[in-house]
């Protein structure tokens, strides 16, 4: 077995960039502002990190004009762009370690995890769109004897980009991969919470022949850096994944400015349908409580409503309580540790309140609802089950970004279809029956971008993922269906004579 490293020595060693990257150089913003968080790991201070004003993202967004002006990188053979992009690949994978490390230290997620998953992912995301490059075919129009209509593919621009951190270097990757691989220069504005690994990525960009001014990265707060951002009227395309909330704004951005292409990936409550001829109860607890307790519950699509047939409800709840032990969260730096912390102390008292609002409208704690003190001076939750929660429950209906689930019992599928679909999210569901025809008629039924049949995250780079509803619009993450949303398709015509 390989030995352990020791995180927390790596730790002193290991000094953040804390600048902004704006045309291939690391550079202070223009008026020297930086901010600064506290760890949710163990509550010390992290950064200072660049703060960008105004100014900066002008910079920033120059640069990448520039860049794609010239063509510097989008002209480049489709070949040459793939191998960069490989090149960069690899160098994140060679500097896995410390990108795990700045991620854990300020987002509070275990370093196994972000070797194990979100750094292999990015790599993966990368590499596919690097493969997408050379081998993705321009079309015509059907053959017509007097003329011939070719629909060209052509990268958007300058294209924006705003992180959120709860998967900071998928996140990133579900951005920067198919929008450099459609041939972009981007400005990418990470989230607060995570912005070290995404402002270490510019150095790798750099060593990977990734030419200046085509990734541009601006940390900085999201009123000011982010909406500068969303605002900018030479910005071609705003690429958002976060809040729904937020998301609103960035619409409403590309109206006051230069009506930009809007794309947004937001978030969700995602129900999890259990009915009565369930295949296997265990395995269903299993695959949900996996899904609602991993990463502190802080997953987009995690399934935080859990709809469950009366019949089986009682056995269900009795399963879930033994099984939420599992997810008691441990320190980050400790590589046995497979849940960490919650993002921020914000978002730990987030989650208190909205758990004592669900008890005061009548849910019961049945496991957790409380802090735990794995290491002092952290952000650290119990994964909670609430029972006896009604859908009209603020619980049931706002997104807690946090390790809770809230149990809905109902009678029958019909009454289950009508509580999924009761939200304004529409982001991913679950349906586990034993009847196939039960299972497609309630597939075709759910508003979401995702249903699991029987199972729940499976999901790889090949499919589209994205929500309906207040979910997100515009486009979709991941495919070739991103490739498509990072790029405008023009028609030329061309008469016979
Ligand atoms: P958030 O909306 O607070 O922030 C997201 C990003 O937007 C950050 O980079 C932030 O700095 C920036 N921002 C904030 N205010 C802004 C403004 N006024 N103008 C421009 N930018 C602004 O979300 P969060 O707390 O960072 O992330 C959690 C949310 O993200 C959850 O709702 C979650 O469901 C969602 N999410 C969705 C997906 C998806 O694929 N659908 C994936 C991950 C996370």
């Amino acid at each position: 077995m390989a030995p352990q490293i020791e995180w927390r020595k790596k730790c002193i060693g290991l000094e953040p960039i804390a600048d902004a990257f704006i045309n291939g150089r690391y550079v202070r913003p223009e008026q020297g502002k930086v901010f600064s968080r506290k760890s949710p790991v163990d509550g010390r201070s992290v950064g200072p990190v660049a703060s960008c004003q105004p100014a900066d993202i002008d910079a920033a967004v120059s640069s990448a004009r520039s860049s794609f002006d010239d063509g510097r990188w989008h002209r480049l053979h489709p070949s040459r762009k793939k191998e960069i992009l490989f090149d960069f690949a690899e160098r994140i994978a060679e500097h896995a370690e410390n990108l795990a490390l700045l991620d854990a230290i300020s987002m509070g997620k275990p370093v196994s995890v972000c070797l194990s998953h979100d750094i292999p992912l990015c790599i993966q995301c990368l590499k596919w769109y690097a493969e997408a490059i050379d081998k993705t075919y321009e079309k015509c129009t059907p053959g017509r004897p007097d003329a011939i209509g070719i629909i060209s593919r052509e990268p958007i621009g300058v294209v924006g980009a705003i992180s959120a951190w709860n998967y900071p270097m998928e996140n990133v990757a579900w951005k920067i991969a198919p929008a450099l691989a459609a041939g972009n220069s981007i400005v990418l504005k990470p989230a607060e919470q995570s912005a070290s690994s995404a402002i270490y990525l510019g150095q790798l960009a750099n060593a990977a022949g990734i030419p200046e001014g085509v990734l541009n990265i601006v940390p900085g707060l999201g009123e000011i850096a982010g909406k500068a951002l969303a605002l900018h009227d030479d910005v071609d395309g705003i690429f958002f994944t976060g809040s729904t909330e937020v998301g609103k704004k960035i619409m409403t951005y590309a109206g006051q400015s230069n009506l930009k292409r809007v794309a947004l990936e937001c978030g969700g409550k995602s129900p999890f349908i259990l009915l009565q001829d369930c295949p296997d109860l265990e395995e269903a607890v299993a695959v949900l409580a996996d899904a609602i307790f991993m990463n502190q519950g802080q997953t987009c699509s995690a399934p935080s409503r859990l709809i469950v047939d009366r019949q089986v409800h009682g056995e269900i709840v009795d399963l879930l309580i033994h099984r939420t032990s599992r997810f008691l969260p441990g320190d980050p730096l400790d590589e046995s540790s497979t849940v960490g912390a919650m993002v921020s102390h914000e978002q730990l008292e987030k989650v208190l309140d909205y758990v004592s609002s669900g008890v005061e409208e009548g849910a019961e704690i049945v496991a957790g609802g409380k802090p735990v003190h794995t290491v002092p001076g952290g952000a650290y939750y119990a994964p909670t089950l609430l029972v006896g929660v009604r859908n009209h429950m603020r619980i049931a209906r706002e997104e807690i970004f946090g390790p809770v689930l809230c149990v809905i019992p109902v009678d029958g599928v019909e009454e289950a279809v009508r509580v999924a679909n009761d939200s304004i999210y529409g982001l991913a569901a679950s349906v586990w029956t034993r009847d196939i025809n039960t299972a497609h008629q309630v597939a075709r039924s759910l508003r979401v971008g995702t249903v699991h049949i029987n199972c729940y995250d499976e999901a790889d780079i090949t499919a589209p993922f994205g929500g309906f509803k207040q979910s997100g619009s515009g486009s979709k993450d991941k495919s070739l269906q991103a490739l498509n949303d990072y790029s405008e398709f023009k028609t030329t015509w061309l008469k016979l004579r």
